[in-house]
């Protein structure tokens, strides 16, 4: 792997500035033909990488199991955007509950932008589902298949022959039976893993839409983890390319100590040149970058923070007897500056404004309400009179049920008096589904005193009330 290296000039002002910029003027991906410059990292090894590949595990287990967990019969997650169903932890969203929706949403992007300006871009490198399963399952098989970083390139370089053709059939063979595995999976939490299973049994033949479109998105994943790789990072998320504006100096970020680190220079130098700083310039860092970048040349976009260059640093540091944490996280500011602050006012003001945005969107999920209800009167009508002498308006109530049960429910006048009539059976509202019931409203003429009276139905389930709707009632006038 070719690589431009920055140098630094002198750092006893403790402010150094790369001099050579010429890394800036190509990217490790693209060689000198315009070409894509196909990686080959090294396999990472050190505690990190042992905490990452633990945290990955979970992460897959949890992945594979969800879709298996129910709650009255139902997934405990479902993103059924066919439908218009949502299920999160058990409970069925509706599209009336797009509000909780929309501020989850904002939630979830302040969270982002938030997490970034404080933690710096570790999201990527530790919990996005792309490097996950790209640096914790297609690569860590790819090693297994094709062995580390130059066996790899001695197979790529080597001519078409049996042994490559089978290491090559056997890598297409894996990498596509785990990626047809990966999109069934992305589609139980779509449709429910029962449906998936049912259409196994059933065949393709039964159900050619569904397997057309299964083959279609485990293609594409194939191609992403064979081929495209850290491409999704650097050339196709919008989240990459964010950094330059939600990045600071006090964000923390993988950085090089140059402070520490610079001048650099190879070991023998260092041995006798005292004045030289602790980067031996051994490049084990660069070697497993999966981004092909240097990160000794300051944060770059193309930067996921998987911390493998730490792990490769820290191995070289323990070899030749110096500190760890010549590449470490740390912010530009802490550097610079020697400082070891970790905590600052900013990273308390945007955490704070986090708690409050989790706090109003939890109020919401807990104050929703089973029943959605809407009164409303029927247009075209005028008032009637009964034979009784009551006047009578028409309505009609539009429930949605977003439960997993039917629920009877009853309706009730609020501050006056008169009768409510529904129309037909009693008003039952079945499971996850919506109910529609006109309905009289009458009342005698002496409590109405203007032609237009607002007036208040509530609605109840036994004793509990569970919503209230405003409306108009007719009549003669005063
Ligand atoms: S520079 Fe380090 S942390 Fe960033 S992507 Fe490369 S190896 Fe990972
Ligand atoms: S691994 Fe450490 S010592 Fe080696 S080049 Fe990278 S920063 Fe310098």
């Amino acid at each position: 792997m070719e690589t431009k290296t920055g140098t630094y000039q002198s750092v006893t002002t403790k402010k150094a500035v790369i001099m050579d910029q010429s890394f800036r003027d190509s990217v490790a991906t693209i060689n000198a033909e315009g070409k894509r410059n196909f990686l080959f990292p090294k396999k990472p090894k050190g505690k990190l990488y042992n905490l990452r590949t633990a945290i990955s595990l979970v992460y897959l287990a949890v992945f594979f199991t969800l879709p298996f967990i129910k709650v009255d019969d139902e997934p405990l997650f479902l993103f059924n955007v066919l439908e218009g169903k949502f299920i999160l932890f058990g409970q069925i969203f509706w599209p009336q509950d797009f509000f909780i929706f929309a501020v989850g949403l904002l939630a979830f992007m302040v969270f982002i932008v938030v997490f970034t300006v404080v933690f710096g871009r570790v999201f990527c490198g530790w919990v996005c589902p792309q490097t996950i399963f790209m640096e914790m399952v297609f690569r860590k098989i790819e090693y297994w298949i094709d062995g580390d970083a130059q066996q790899q390139k001695r197979l790529k370089a080597m001519p078409w022959n049996a042994f490559k053709i089978r290491k090559r059939a056997t890598k297409i063979a894996v990498f596509y039976a785990i990626a047809f595995l990966i999109a069934n999976f992305f589609l139980s939490y779509v449709i429910g893993i029962d449906n998936v299973l049912k259409m196994v049994k059933d065949g393709i033949g039964a159900h050619p839409v569904t397997f057309s479109t299964l083959i279609g998105f485990a293609t594409v994943f194939f191609f992403v983890y064979y081929w495209f790789r850290e491409q999704a990072c650097l050339v196709v998320c919008p989240y990459g390319r964010l950094q330059g504006v939600l990045l600071d100096k006090k964000s923390m970020v993988v950085a090089y100590d140059y402070v520490r680190g610079e001048p650099r220079g190879k070991l023998k130098k260092a041995q006798i040149d005292l004045s030289q700083g602790d980067c031996i310039d051994c490049l084990a860092c660069v070697r497993v970058c999966p981004t092909g970048i240097d990160i000794r040349n300051g944060t770059q976009l193309e930067c996921v923070n998987c911390t493998a260059c730490i792990d490769a640093c820290d191995d070289i540091m323990t070899k030749i007897n110096k500190p760890l944490g010549l590449i470490r996280i740390d912010s530009e500011e802490n550097i610079q500056h020697a400082k070891k602050n970790r905590f600052n006012w900013r990273v308390a003001a945007y955490s704070s404004v986090l708690v409050l945005l989790v706090g109003f969107l939890a109020f919401l999920v807990i104050s929703r309400k089973d029943v959605d209800a809407t009164v409303l009167r029927t247009p075209g009508q005028i008032f009637q009179t009964q034979p009784d002498g009551r006047i009578s308006n028409l309505y009609s109530i539009k429930l949605a049920n977003k439960t997993r049960k039917d629920i009877p429910i009853r309706l009730e006048l609020e501050d006056i008096d008169g009768e409510i009539t529904v129309i037909g059976n009693a008003l039952v509202v079945p499971k996850e589904s919506h109910f529609q019931s006109p309905f009289f409203v009458k009342i005698h003429p002496a409590k109405i005193e203007r032609r237009k009276t607002k007036i208040r139905i509530a609605v109840y389930q036994g004793k509990r009330r569970l919503e209230t709707s405003e409306t108009t009632f007719l009549g003669p006038g005063g």
